[in-house]
């Protein structure tokens, strides 16, 4: 798709993106960027990709209405169920895509890191399935916080390696990530998470996400007789969930796009990760983007209560959108998250993860008309935050 909010050539959005890496790691980069696209576009690689999506990550994910929810805040509101993929969010579609591209470019290893240890699951689900090598990179305190997923990633087959630098948590994993891809150029692949990373991360992992989008026009169009809605709202981590419930509506500028970042205990309570309005221009995992900073640069610990959103920084694409306000910004609270999942449980009988309650939270804070078409990305189910529930709720 030629958007003027898609990447250019060079990985630029606007001002953000671009390719910022040391320059043992541009042969790796360099080749991905000159075949991903050209691969990606084959027949073939298509009809794997659609044949995957379809029989094993169990796509399309139904476009839901909820009626209870609609009554309550006088709007036509669908929820897009990511959370019913295998695996239970939205990260699978990624990794399904480039565990292919690995494949077709003849890697037999795949590295990956990982914070609260989801996109490290999804991408030990996929080796799995091709039988390829999988090393997930973790912070040290990671693997303690987040047992149950690295005993998923054990039962996967894949090895768990432990971050100990600095503050032993995701931005130390990644650089661990980094430096073992300096070190095994040939053989291996890198597997990013989000819409992060050197270009052209950020544009291949929204394309390989962009498959939400494109489902919702055609199940509104049944729904509703019509393509697109009025709101489209996500959640923003690093940016995938909303990269691809945005993406095939970015150039239809009559479709209001709300991202929403955790706020945690407050914007300015220092804990908390609303990139948007903390941030500043800076460069993290080799691309330009907004990030929340010291005053000389270091990277902030971000924190959300939901471990999926507690990235110091967003995609390029989402800084573009932010800086163009092609898309609002909004931010929400742990508690106002927290209480916007039990709302949806117990008035639609599905448990959300606690990231994708964030995006439910916003319902609160938007006047609708009645007949506005408002569709929220579900970008996960809420399993494996059952804990942060009981002890939340005194459950
Ligand atoms: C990882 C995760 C997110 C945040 O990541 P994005 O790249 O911003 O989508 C949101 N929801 C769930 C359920 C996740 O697992």
């Amino acid at each position: 798709m030629n958007s003027k909010y898609n990447a250019n050539e060079k990985g630029f959005y606007g001002q953000f993106g671009g390719t910022f890496i040391p320059e043992m790691l541009y042969p790796n980069v360099e080749e991905l960027r000159l075949k991903y696209l050209e691969i990606s576009q084959e027949p073939e690689f298509k009809k794997e990709f659609m044949s995957l999506l379809k029989e094993y990550v169990g796509r399309p994910t139904p476009l839901y209405f909820a009626k209870r929810l609609s009554d309550k805040y006088n709007a036509k509101i669908y929820l897009k169920r990511e959370d019913l993929c295998h695996t239970g969010a939205h990260k699978i579609n990624n990794t399904i895509g480039q565990i292919l591209l690995a494949k077709r470019l003849g890697k037999q290893r795949i590295i990956a890191e990982t914070g609260a240890g989801q996109h490290g699951v999804a991408t030990a689900t996929v080796c799995a399935l091709m039988g390829l090598q999988c090393i997930v990179y973790m912070g040290e305190i990671d693997i303690e916080r987040q047992a149950p997923n690295v005993a998923r990633m054990k039962m996967l087959g894949a090895e768990v390696r432990p971050a100990t630098s600095g503050s032993k948590t995701l931005k130390d994993a990644t650089n661990e990530a980094i430096r073992d891809w300096i070190n095994n150029p040939e053989d291996t692949f890198y597997i990013i998470g989000s819409v992060v990373g050197p270009h052209p991360y950020p544009d291949m992992v929204a394309r390989f996400q962009s498959v939400i989008s494109e489902e919702i026009k055609i199940q509104l169009l049944e729904h509703e007789n019509r393509e697109n809605p009025d709101y489209v709202i996500a959640c923003v981590g690093g940016g995938s969930n909303a990269a691809g419930v945005f993406y095939h509506f970015l150039d239809e500028e009559n479709v209001k796009l709300l991202a929403i970042e955790a706020a945690g205990k407050g914007i300015y309570s220092g804990e908390s990760a609303a990139t948007s309005v903390l941030g500043k221009m800076g460069i993290i995992h080799g691309s330009k983007t907004l990030l929340m900073q010291t005053e000389d640069g270091q990277i902030t610990e971000p924190y959300s209560i939901s471990a999926g959103l507690d990235y110091p920084g967003i995609g390029p694409l989402h800084a573009h959108l932010f800086d163009t306000k092609r898309a609002e910004f909004l931010s929400v609270t742990d508690d106002e998250a927290m209480q916007a999942g039990m709302e949806l449980a117990q008035s639609e009988g599905i448990i959300p993860a606690i990231e994708s309650a964030h995006a439910l939270a916003a319902l609160e804070n938007k006047k609708f008309d009645p007949n506005d078409i408002v569709v929220v990305n579900l970008s996960g189910r809420g399993d494996k935050d059952l804990n942060t529930y009981i002890n939340y709720f005194k459950l």
